[in-house]
């Protein structure tokens, strides 16, 4: 997976669904309307790194400076602060609200806006991945948050400001690291109906490894696949084996067989390109072979 991403605006489904409604209505109609209430979502997603950005980056990167270095005229001043001075340049002629700011530990770069009917508070959530970032990132930010509430235009420099930060290297490691730490791995207790992989686990690490193998995080899948039997994820440190095996008619010896397997990647983790690759060398395989029942293992998992 490249390192790349692409910043791009998320418009949700009810916010499409009333610029399209918006459009149809008379224009008087639509200044006349009060107050914005509205979620409006804005996140980087991954994708291909836009050409004008690959071109300032490998100059930025050549200079010797990061991306994000640009001296800020508000160095002194707190999110809430950059918020309400882009208020009032975007809305010179309403009264400021209150902006109520929270950091909140997503796992992307995430940020939402909204304003409830007749409130005076706007309330933005930022991902806490933005807490250090400069105050003119912040600013860039607060212009295309308070545009999409208030449906105007978000003029491209602002976005290139902002996306100049996303695609920074610093932002994109951090981005993954924090992506390992929260993404949600969606996984079972070890105690099923039937088994207890926790159970199963030091019984083989016994038999098998001397008892020296390393825990890592047992898991039921939530789907009883047959395609996917186990896996190991090295990202967050976890077997998950399918709950096809957690059944009284399930045959034992096969769900022995495909821990075994997965417990094998834990020793071998070098081995392991990206997270979702399995590579058997040969010495996993030689190491595997010693399972006792293998070849009948095998079979059994044909017949499930
Ligand atoms: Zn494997």
């Amino acid at each position: 997976m490249g390192a790349a991403a692409i910043a791009s605006l998320e418009v949700l489904r009810e916010e499409a669904d009333r610029l399209a409604a918006d459009a149809r209505r008379p224009t008087a109609a639509s200044s006349r309307m009060g107050e914005p209430r509205l979620t409006m979502a804005f996140r980087v997603r991954g994708n291909r790194r836009p050409s004008w950005l690959r071109g300032r980056l490998a100059r930025k990167r050549h200079s010797g400076s990061g991306a994000g270095q640009e001296t800020p005229s508000t160095s002194q001043d707190g999110p809430e602060a950059i918020f309400r001075e882009r208020f009032r340049r975007l809305k010179p002629r309403t009264e400021t609200p209150m902006f109520e700011i929270r950091f909140r530990p997503y796992a992307s770069l995430r940020s939402t806006i909204k304003m409830q009917p007749g409130s005076r508070t706007i309330e933005v959530s930022l991902s806490d991945i933005l807490r250090d970032a400069p105050p003119d990132v912040l600013d860039s930010l607060a212009a295309i948050l308070l545009s999409k509430l208030y449906r105007q235009q978000i003029p491209k420099r602002t976005r290139r400001r902002y996306e100049l930060w996303t695609h920074s290297q610093a932002v994109q490691d951090r981005m993954l690291a924090v992506r390992r730490e929260r993404g949600r791995k969606n996984v079972l207790p070890p105690a099923g109906t039937v088994h207890d992989l926790d159970a199963l686990f030091d019984r083989l690490n016994r038999r098998h490894f001397a008892g020296s193998l390393r825990k890592p995080g047992l898991g039921w899948s939530p789907k009883a696949s047959r395609r996917r039997l186990g896996h190991y994820d090295p990202a967050h440190d976890v077997i998950v084996i399918s709950r096809i095996f957690d059944r009284a008619r399930a045959p034992e010896l096969a769900l022995e067989y495909v821990l075994f397997h997965e417990m094998l990647h834990v020793k071998h983790p070098a081995e392991l390109r990206g997270t979702r690759r399995c590579v058997h060398t040969p010495e996993f395989q030689a190491e595997e072979r010693t399972f006792p029942g293998y070849e009948h293992a095998k079979e059994l998992i044909r017949s499930l």
